[in-house]
């Protein structure tokens, strides 16, 4: 591209996606909405953002957004840079909803950031074995007679797009409905930054304890973000201990657990740990399926069992990519005005299927995974090598290889250079070592949810 005027309405149609993704005016106009589109050069976009620290936040919360929004604007892939310096401009008066605050307007901040999503209720949302423990786990926070998963805190994670959101945020809807007006709090973790940082400027750091200590829920999503800031985690450590003190609930998610989020001060991993720790797990088909069916009772058109089969099987768990899917196919279909049927979805998505084969699981990723996990080259887990800090992640990798690929045990032994016997015995102690053992747990998990993200 382009002239400006071109490059101007090619951004302006992803931004519209993006905004509609993220659903948030509040977040949408303090981070989306100042982007500055600077150059498109074949599929390299150039973005305009004010400062290092805008990149930074704009490429790890919302960069795998924008790139999902171009694709399903032009079915393509693009790379994505940033160039600081494009400061950002007064606000726009003409779109009151997209106002940006100023750093003293504490005030209206606090009623916008109040805000939930009133489309994220329970009722719909999905629930099946994967997200089932967490369901009723949040459900608990507010039902008595479920007292008995009404842990304090309550953490959920989950990788990106299998409705932590949603999830929490239906929580919080669900407390203010209720008669006994209880005082709540929800916040994404960016916005419990901002609001800090705006008391910490106008030195009216009381408003900020008075407004989070004296609450009987405080709800934040994306509490993983708290590790970038050391002053908040202070500020946040001593909030904690207070609520909990008092006993008042504290509900947080988190796309890691807590002992993996990097950074994080040992203590307040520890409080995070403290209550019930539940992870949202990647769908399986059904729940995909099921996933489908409901987001489709919201469009026009409806489809075939077997092409809502066919999006499950080959599509990841990411509700996000399954929304975008469908209303892909509801928008050719409701212009081609033909029943839907398996080639042609196969046609439509064509795009998404292709990430998805690129995603797929086999031995050499895992191997790959497991290497980087425990810092190792790929040479000594397919080596000989026996000392224990090589050979349990060989059998780790082995392990995965059974359980996440189709391969058999031959197969899988000469990928390592062993026999299929060696990958059996590893299979089965690492399969009872799994149950008794922590560590290798953990690591296992960690590892599942690096494969099925990449
Ligand atoms: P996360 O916060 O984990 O990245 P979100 O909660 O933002 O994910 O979910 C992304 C989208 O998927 C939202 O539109 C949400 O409503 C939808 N979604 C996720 N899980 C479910 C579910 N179990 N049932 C219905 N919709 C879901
Ligand atoms: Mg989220």
């Amino acid at each position: 591209m382009h002239n400006d005027m071109e490059l101007g309405a090619f951004w302006g149609g992803v931004r519209e996606i993006v905004r509609k993704m993220i659903g948030d005016d509040d977040t949408y106009s303090r981070w989306i909405q100042p982007i500055v589109p600077v150059s498109l050069k074949k599929n390299a976009l150039l973005l305009g953002v004010a400062d290092e620290f805008c990149a930074e936040w704009v490429k790890s919360n919302f960069q795998d957004m924008i790139l999902s929004a171009l694709l399903q604007a032009y079915g393509e892939k693009f790379k994505i840079s940033y160039e600081i310096g494009h400061l950002i401009e007064a606000p726009q008066r003409a779109h009151p909803e997209h106002v940006r605050h100023s750093r003293s307007d504490v005030q209206s901040q606090r009623r916008s950031s109040d805000k939930c999503n009133p489309a994220y209720t329970f009722s719909n949302f999905v629930v099946g074995p994967e997200n089932r423990i967490a369901y009723a786990a949040a459900m608990g926070m507010v039902d008595v007679r479920s007292s008995a998963l009404a842990a304090n805190p309550l953490f959920i994670y989950a990788s990106p797009g299998l409705g932590k959101t949603h999830l929490i945020q239906a929580l919080a809807n669900k407390i203010r409905e209720m008669p006994s007006q209880f005082k709540v709090e929800y916040l994404a973790c960016e916005d419990l930054m901002n609001q800090y940082v705006d008391c910490i400027a106008n030195k009216n750091h009381h408003v900020f304890r008075n407004r989070f200590r004296k609450v009987n829920y405080l709800l934040i999503d994306d509490i993983h973000f708290l590790s970038k800031t050391t002053n908040l985690q202070e500020e946040f450590f001593n909030t904690f201990n207070t609520l909990y003190n008092e006993g008042n609930k504290i509900i947080l998610t988190s796309d890691k657990r807590p002992s993996e989020i990097h950074g994080l001060e040992n203590r307040l991993i520890s409080r995070f740990s403290s209550g019930l720790t539940v992870e949202i797990e990647s769908f399986g088909e059904e729940t995909k399926l099921a996933i489908l069916k409901k987001k489709q009772l919201s469009h026009q058109i409806k489809f075939r069992d077997d092409v809502l089969h066919f999006v499950a099987r080959n599509l990841c768990s990411d509700v996000r990519v399954l929304e975008g899917a469908l209303f892909r196919l509801v928008a050719v279909a409701s212009v081609e005005n033909c029943e839907m049927s398996i080639e042609m979805a196969k046609r439509i998505l064509g795009d998404y299927l292709e990430q998805q084969a690129l995603k797929r699981i086999n031995i050499e990723s895992i191997q790959k995974a497991v290497a980087e996990f425990y810092d190792l080259r790929i040479s000594d887990i397919t080596g000989t090598n026996r000392s224990s800090n090589i050979a349990v992640p060989r059998m780790l990798a082995m392990y995965l290889s059974r359980t996440k690929t189709e391969k058999s045990l031959p197969e899988i032994g000469q990928a390592f250079y062993k026999n299929h016997a060696t990958v059996l015995h590893a299979f089965r102690k690492i399969e009872r070592e799994r149950k008794k053992n922590e560590t290798i747990d953990r690591a296992l998990s960690q590892i599942e949810r690096k494969l099925q993200s990449v």
